[in-house]
């Protein structure tokens, strides 16, 4: 049995649309396959006349900075995540959790674009994304336009991005200024079965602290699973601002975290109750390494190539 009866590698997202549009439905974009092939052998997902390749398209796999913002082409993997010296600046989150997804072969061919737009509430790279207040451009029949993380998400596994009509050219977010950091910490099954137990990405912006524990400016903290979507968690994030990050702001912290979230029960990964009782471990092992990053200018990031 075929699970596809074409298959194009346009070199242009004018030329991905046109191929689209001509198959009316029948075709889907393909980026690394890494989910949307397992879903076809595994007839989660009907075949399909043909398949659209967007990995060969200039403008998606490349990563860049122009007045103030930073653009990351939506067809660029994990690996090349890791391996810019730019998104290690300005986006350490970003590095960190694609650094951490699956494995080498995985991170070799699976892009930012794909993890995206399965639109899983646990996906790692999207997560951090959410976290740096990202956009993604999106183009269709009726042209491009840029939408908010927050948009492109209609529930666990769907996307608002109509996949074989439209497709995510890049994203684009705000480069880092002076007192910005960002960090991301996972807990995952030590047999790496594919998705987190628990991710969050946190973007902060402290004024210096003189070797002080931070105190929050702004702060944005991105969650998941916990909900059908990708999660900001709005209400912590505003407890946060203009607190010092010590341990007593944290656990208070922890509460508000807990009535923000919804943590369900999955056969593979935890139960609900245990993912409860990981929030304030994760909240404190992620905003500390954010806090250590704004007292120390220390980006490194942290627990690269970890299953
Ligand atoms: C062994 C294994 C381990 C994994 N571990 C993790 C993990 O730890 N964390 C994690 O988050 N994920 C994990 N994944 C899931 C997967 O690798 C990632 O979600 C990956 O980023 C998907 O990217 P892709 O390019 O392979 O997407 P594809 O499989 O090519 O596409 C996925 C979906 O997105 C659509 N799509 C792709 N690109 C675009 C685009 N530019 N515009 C519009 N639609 C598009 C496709 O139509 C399809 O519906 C794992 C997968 C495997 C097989």
């Amino acid at each position: 049995m075929s699970y596809w009866n074409h298959y194009y590698l346009p070199a242009t997202v004018d030329e991905a649309l046109t191929r689209l549009a001509h198959f009316d439905g029948a075709a889907r974009v393909v980026a690394g396959g890494t989910d949307l092939l397992l879903e076809l052998q595994q007839g989660r997902r009907p075949p399909v006349e043909a398949l659209v390749d967007v990995t060969q398209v200039p403008e998606m796999t490349s990563i860049s900075e122009r007045e103030g913002w930073i653009y990351v082409g939506a067809g660029v993997t994990h690996t090349g995540i890791v391996a810019s010296p730019l998104l290690i600046h300005a986006a350490t989150c970003l590095v960190e959790s694609c650094g951490v997804i699956g494995g080498p072969q995985v991170r070799n061919v699976a892009t930012i674009g794909g993890n995206v737009a399965h639109a899983l509430p646990a996906g790692d790279g999207t997560i951090s994304l959410l976290a740096l207040d990202a956009e993604a451009e999106v183009a269709g029949p009726s042209g491009r336009s840029w939408r908010p993380m927050a948009a492109l998400f209609k529930g666990p596994g769907q996307s608002a991005v109509d996949c074989t009509r439209e497709l995510i050219v890049q994203f684009r977010f705000r480069a880092a200024a002076p007192g910005e950091v960002t960090a991301f910490k996972r807990v995952m099954r030590p047999q790496g079965v594919a998705l987190p137990i628990l991710g969050m990405a946190v973007w902060l912006k402290s004024a210096p602290s003189g070797g002080e524990t931070p105190v929050v400016e702004d702060v944005r903290v991105a969650f998941g699973p916990a909900g059908p979507t990708p999660l900001r968690v709005v209400k912590t994030e505003a407890f946060l601002k203009g607190r010092r990050l010590n341990d007593e702001t944290l656990s208070q912290a922890v509460p508000l975290l807990a009535s923000e979230v919804r943590l369900r029960t999955s056969p593979h990964r935890a139960t609900g109750e245990y993912r409860g009782e990981l929030l304030g471990t994760l909240l404190e092992r992620a905003v500390k390494l954010a806090a250590y990053r704004a007292q120390t200018g220390d980006i490194q990031p942290e627990g690269l190539g970890l299953a």
